[in-house]
């Protein structure tokens, strides 16, 4: 039995809040988002990292990159977005299963959630 939380979120034995399925991937509401609208993609086949991906695996997740990230413009209307992947611990990578963060950015002051703080 697998014990990484993404394969079990793929496998449906946690739950998760997806926004996006199809049959290789998956995307889902980041749990503790960094701002409004924070959503992880992830290969339903279990790689740690991007350099366990082979091209056709690349290819998949990626090609569902774009559909995610004109949703999430769509319903959040950010003034931009972050797409990133941490690889290692060096890297700040927490969860050992590739994912690829969508965070929308609103504004130099806000987080989307109406938090606030000051920027020089
Ligand atoms: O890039 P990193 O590995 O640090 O990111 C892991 C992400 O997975 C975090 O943003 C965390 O909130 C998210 N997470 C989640 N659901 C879980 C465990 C972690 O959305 N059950």
């Amino acid at each position: 039995m697998t014990e990484c939380i993404f394969c079990k979120m793929v496998e449906g034995e946690i739950p998760a809040a997806k926004v996006y399925e199809d049959e290789h991937v998956l995307a889902f509401m980041d749990i503790m988002p960094t701002t409004k609208g924070h959503v992880l993609l992830i290969p339903k086949v279990h790689r740690e990292n991007i350099y366990e991906f082979s091209e056709d695996e690349a290819a998949q997740l990626f090609s569902a990159a774009p559909k995610i990230a004109r949703a999430l413009k769509a319903e959040f209307e950010p003034a931009g977005m972050n797409l990133l992947n941490n690889t290692g611990a060096a890297a700040s990578q927490s969860v050992y299963h590739f994912h690829l963060h969508f965070i929308p950015r609103y504004d130099r002051q806000t987080d989307g959630f109406g938090l606030h703080w000051e920027t020089k």
